[in-house]
């Protein structure tokens, strides 16, 4: 059985960090606080966020933020929700969120809630079940969720779910693992986990896994590593990751490293990414494999990041 090349994946991050000069640069140029998040997150589950220099991407990262509050992909571009969780989650990786105008970027994201419930992602207003998942997961991280109406949007949350146990990203939108992902981990957050179906669903996420172990986002669809961390986060929020072939997934996650040169993709030998990469190490967390440290399946973030949070440890 291969075995995971962890030094190798960390000197893959580290080297298309120092190929164009800053961090954020290991995928497209408008969302470099995402690609933070994803490489940051991966050296940290590796015990490996030492080698970088945090104030260099501290400071970085404040020169992305807003007027408004939110936060923009990179230095000059337009703020928008998912960059402001980024942004949020690789601040609390370093422990940095003191640096933050809380109430200001907290402000920012609960000003997107809409009158039904919903989010909106920037203030053009597109609708999508992951803004309402992005924005609670934010403002949770912030300990300010008393500033949107938590109720109203555990409901919209919950129009979006279908008959067969998933949920989509607006009401009648179909199932599919991405989405559910988002829902399942607000309500998680939000304490609402009640509003589902947990056999039905853990039956329509466990159908993920196909031949080769690895996981698929929708029924007839390719498997993707990517889907390993949304099926499988999905499946321990709601009690039912034990319904998968976890040996079978480790060893489809282990076949799509490039064990020469570092990384992970989607499917074996495609070209690897960082994206792949961050959900290929997540997913082999949630599986438990040895020198990976543990996940939060709603947080997105190492436990110990998340107990240093919520518990003060
Ligand atoms: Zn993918």
């Amino acid at each position: 059985m291969a075995e995971l090349a962890a030094d190798k994946h960390v000197k893959y991050i580290v080297s298309v960090e120092k190929k164009k000069g800053s961090f954020g640069s290991v995928v497209i140029e408008h969302m470099r606080v995402n690609g933070a998040y994803w490489g940051l997150t991966t050296l940290d589950l590796l015990g490996k966020l030492h080698v970088v220099d945090v104030d260099e991407i501290v400071s970085w990262l404040i020169s992305c933020q807003h007027e408004s509050g939110g936060f923009g992909g990179n230095v000059g571009h337009d703020p928008h929700v998912m960059y402001t969780l980024s942004a949020v989650q690789v601040l609390a990786l370093f422990d940095k969120l003191d640096v933050l105008d809380i109430e200001k970027v907290s402000d920012y994201v609960a000003g997107l809630q809409n009158e039904d419930g919903s989010f909106s992602g920037d203030e053009w207003g597109e609708v999508d079940t992951r803004f309402s998942y992005i924005a609670i997961c934010c403002l949770s991280l912030l300990h300010r969720l008393n500033k949107i109406n938590v109720e109203k949007a555990v409901k919209y949350i919950v129009s979006c779910k279908n008959l067969d146990g998933g949920f989509g990203s607006t009401p009648g939108g179909e199932s599919h693992a991405g989405q559910i992902f988002c829902c399942v981990g607000a309500l998680a957050i939000t304490g609402s986990l009640h509003h589902i179906d947990k056999d039905l669903l853990g039956w329509w996420l466990c159908e993920r896994q196909v031949k080769s172990g690895g996981l698929n986002g929708r029924p007839e669809k390719l498997p993707d590593v990517c889907y390993s961390w949304w099926v499988l986060s999905s499946l321990i929020m709601i009690d039912r990751v034990h319904w998968i072939n976890k040996e079978k997934l480790v060893q489809y996650i282990l076949d799509c490293q490039d064990v020469e040169n570092g990384g992970i993709s989607d499917r074996p030998d495609d070209a690897v990414d960082v994206y792949h990469t961050y959900f290929g190490v997540a997913g082999l967390s949630h599986l438990e494999y040895p020198g990976v440290k543990a996940i939060d399946p709603a947080y997105a973030l190492p436990v110990d990041v998340v107990n240093r949070i919520f518990l003060g440890r």
